[in-house]
């Protein structure tokens, strides 16, 4: 058990749709960790590998939310501030259990702000999950896995989704999870069948996203990947806020 929580270094915090997976068009207050455990060659956000950013304990940045005008990536949307779910995404939100430790404690703290008590973690499932976050009594986290091919990394590491055996092995209540692909050519079609497989009889959605950090690729990409989900039975997911472009984030630190 962790008693101890310490700073955490944060790289953005901003408030959007959520742009793709189970959870797509709602409103979420992203919170993006610096640095990853991997180093994938199409990663969208790879600054956060120099961990850039300020260091900021649960109370320090729930305090951050609350007392700064937070920019909003989509235009003319009129939610309040306590109408969004917290969403803990990379740089890897699960890279170590002091992080973990962190989530749990924003998680609390923002729940006691908003009343909200389900928070997305967008994760690539490489590292094991702490009991407090498993087994945390207030809140439903929802584990949204995207596990990445190791012929994308710059080094030879292993990158299986551990989370997902882990996960399905607890059946535990309070937490849930999806699993997001990203489809670039008829090459990926192998890892992403052989890890459907394992979780096929589970309550998981498993979604399928077209390739492409520009609207064109996505477009380009959309109609293979379509295909696919079709055979297979697997639920396509556009990348909105790639397609609508939304551009506006505030980069702390
Ligand atoms: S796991 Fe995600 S954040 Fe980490 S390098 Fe890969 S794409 Fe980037």
């Amino acid at each position: 058990m962790i008693t101890k929580v310490n700073k955490q270094r944060i790289y953005q915090i901003f408030k959007t749709l959520q742009g793709e997976g189970a959870y797509i068009g709602l409103p979420v207050l992203l919170i993006r960790f610096a640095s990853c455990n991997l180093r994938c060659k199409f990663c969208d956000s790879y600054e956060n590998w120099s961990n850039p950013g300020k260091d900021f304990s649960p109370e320090e940045l729930i305090n951050y939310i609350l007392t700064n005008n937070i920019i909003d990536s989509v235009q003319n949307v009129s939610y309040e501030l306590n109408d969004y779910l917290l969403m803990f995404t990379g740089g890897e939100p699960l890279m170590t259990e002091d992080r973990q430790a962190f989530i749990v404690e924003v998680s609390k703290l923002w729940n006691e702000y908003s009343g909200k008590d389900f928070v997305i973690i967008e994760t690539n499932g490489t590292n094991p999950i702490i009991d407090d976050l498993v087994y945390c009594n207030n809140i439903k986290f929802h584990f949204s896995i995207s596990p990445k091919e190791m012929r994308y990394q710059h080094k030879y590491v292993d990158t299986y989704p551990k989370l997902v055996d882990q996960l399905n092995n607890m059946n535990v209540n309070n937490i849930s999870l999806s699993l997001k692909f990203v489809y670039e050519s008829s090459q990926t079609q192998e890892f992403i069948l052989t890890l459907v497989e394992k979780v096929r009889n589970k309550a998981v959605g498993i979604f399928v996203m077209p390739e492409g950090a520009t609207r064109e690729k996505q477009l380009n990409n959309s109609y293979e990947t379509l295909l696919f989900c079709a055979k297979h039975n697997l639920i396509f997911s556009p990348r909105l806020h790639i397609l609508q472009d939304f551009k506006e984030k505030e980069f702390i630190g």
